[in-house]
């Protein structure tokens, strides 16, 4: 239906809205909220576009659930950090303590959304639906993404077959859990995949379909770090590698190194033995891999423990730099421990 300028936009009607689950939408930006020329998908500001906003022109959304929109930051998720994080993680928290809401869909960029996902998750202990959710392509564009995968978000945490389920993302019909999923196409509506587990589940307008029954999960229940995320870097290894890396990251007081290895996590020797001197000085060393599947095993071509590794076994690079975050936040600090956190974690 077209309305004519100045029309009152149409809504469930109150009686059957009573029934309707109650969503509450958390705006933080990203390309979902960005806005160029009618035309382009390109040369655009992510932000702009508020949550309220979004949520209104996204017809038939009043017939899936009551929602209430709450503008968290406005930023591209390039930009997204522990504070922003930390708001999110409180905020859900007392909107389900207060029984405010039934599920909850954080609208968000793409580029870091598997981290925002992922933290979460390991930090949140509920099991009522928590949903991100953006787009490749800003909401002006003739060929926006975002209306349709914001219905989908909002349709998957409306459902009770999506609780117990861990953070999801919803992107493109498909429904992603936060440990497994990542972003592997700059550009394409189909960039999150799910490379050592495959997808959750799928969305359209008429159904969702998880693949396995939701089961409980063993949950590390990180708190919030009070005095904030630690400092961990990634190291990324390539061919001809040398200490310089890994020496910068020891000078400027990093808690933790990531290692995003070549293969299974591995690196020169060069690199090796500067990681193995780090460890020796009380830092986390973590190899994970830039491969993007596959996972990365203990004492396989790297002495993990002669040396004082850990292994991030399926957590790409950037997933094991938070967990490493939260574990050290939280007082984990030994190989052996952290080790078994990941262990626990897996
Ligand atoms: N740079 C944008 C962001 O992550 C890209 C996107 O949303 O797709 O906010």
């Amino acid at each position: 239906m077209i309305l004519a300028a100045g029309s009152p936009a149409v809504r469930a009607e109150p009686a059957r809205q009573e029934h309707l689950p109650r969503i509450l939408v958390l705006a933080t930006g990203g390309t979902i909220a960005g806005t160029a020329s009618a035309r382009s998908a390109i040369a655009y500001n992510a932000g702009g576009v508020l949550g309220e906003q979004l949520v209104a022109s996204v017809p038939g959304l009043d017939q899936l659930a009551v929602i209430k929109a709450e503008q968290v930051s406005n930023i591209g998720s390039q930009d997204m950090n522990s504070q922003v994080w930390t708001q999110l993680a409180k905020r859900i928290k007392q909107a389900f303590d207060r029984n405010e809401a039934d599920g909850v869909v954080i609208t968000h960029g793409t580029d870091t959304m598997e981290e925002t996902a992922f933290f979460l998750d390991n930090v949140l202990d509920v099991s009522k639906p928590v949903v991100l959710v953006g787009a490749m392509r800003p909401s002006s564009a003739v060929s926006a993404d975002g209306p349709g995968n914001l219905y989908e978000a909002v349709e998957v945490a409306a459902s009770e077959k999506s609780r117990n389920r861990g953070v999801l993302v919803v992107m493109n019909d498909t429904i992603h859990t936060a440990r497994v999923v990542t972003k592997t196409n700059t550009t394409s509506v189909q960039t999150f995949l799910d490379p050592n587990d495959g997808p959750a589940g799928l969305v359209d307008p008429a159904s969702i379909h998880y693949f396995m029954p939701a089961a409980p999960r063993h949950k590390l229940a990180l708190a919030l770090p009070s005095a904030g995320l630690p400092r961990v870097e990634i190291v990324y290894a390539h061919a001809d590698m040398d200490a310089d890396q890994i020496e910068a990251a020891v000078h400027d007081h990093a808690k933790g190194i990531v290692l995003a290895g070549v293969g299974d996590g591995n690196a020169s020797q060069a690199a090796l033995g500067a990681l193995e001197d780090a460890a020796r000085h009380g830092i986390v060393v973590v190899r994970s891999s830039r491969v993007g599947g596959g996972l990365v095993n203990r004492n396989v071509e790297v002495s993990d423990d002669k040396a004082g590794f850990v292994v991030s076994y399926d957590l790409n690079p950037q997933k094991a730099r938070l967990l490493t975050q939260l574990l050290i936040g939280n007082g984990i600090t030994t190989p052996a421990n952290v080790q078994q956190a990941f262990d626990d974690a897996y």
